[in-house]
């Protein structure tokens, strides 16, 4: 089943436009300052790449400043390794002048129980020493079990545990939207 749509594709192309302007806004990325941060984005795989990857260009767009790339990939340190099936492993990338003393923004489609996100600050730790950390989401879904927010969010949807949202993406889906399934 299709499930019910929560976003459509213009939706899911205004929201990554609402959150790249939010973006600029406050990480002051095009202020010029000398001592204004350095602004790295880093996508969680697969989806969170993706998205980082259009918020970089729109960030581009509006601001005429384009921050730098990356992606995390939180598969080793994540604190169920032993109890679930082990997928591939993602490829990290760490974008040219690192994320020492950078602004980073870590960037994924759902936040559901944080522990992703703790384990991406796991990661980030064995790359280098941020000046600050950032959370970019398209959904959050509730439901977190971990001290953990965003900084930007998409849409907020409550959720039932049960429910399961799917997030597609023209660049992996053929098309973009976001629907919620029941279980
Ligand atoms: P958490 O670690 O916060 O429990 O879950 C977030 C991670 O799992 C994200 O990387 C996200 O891609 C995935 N995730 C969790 N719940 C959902 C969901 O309902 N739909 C989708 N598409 N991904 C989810
Ligand atoms: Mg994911």
């Amino acid at each position: 089943a299709a499930g019910r749509e929560l976003l459509s594709p213009s939706d899911v192309h205004r929201t990554v436009a609402r959150i790249a302007h939010q973006i600029i806004e406050k990480t002051a990325l095009d202020s010029g300052d000398a001592d204004a941060p350095h602004v790295v984005l880093m996508g969680i795989p697969t989806r969170g790449t993706t998205l980082a990857n259009r918020l970089a260009a729109k960030i581009e767009e509006f601001s005429g400043v384009r921050p730098a790339l990356g992606s995390l990939d939180i598969t080793l340190y994540r604190d169920d390794l032993r109890s679930r099936p082990h997928r591939p492993l993602e490829r990290t990338s760490v974008p040219d002048g690192g994320i020492e003393n950078a602004l980073v923004v870590l960037v994924d489609d759902v936040l559901f129980s944080g522990r992703t996100v703790r384990s991406a600050l796991d990661g980030l730790r064995d790359l280098g020493r941020p000046r600050a950390v950032q959370l970019a989401v398209l959904i959050d879904r509730g439901h977190r079990e971990l001290p953990i927010r965003a900084d930007y969010v998409g849409k907020n949807v409550p959720t039932a545990r049960a429910e399961d949202i799917s997030v597609l993406l023209s660049e992996h889906d053929g098309h973009d939207g976001v629907y919620l399934h029941q279980e």
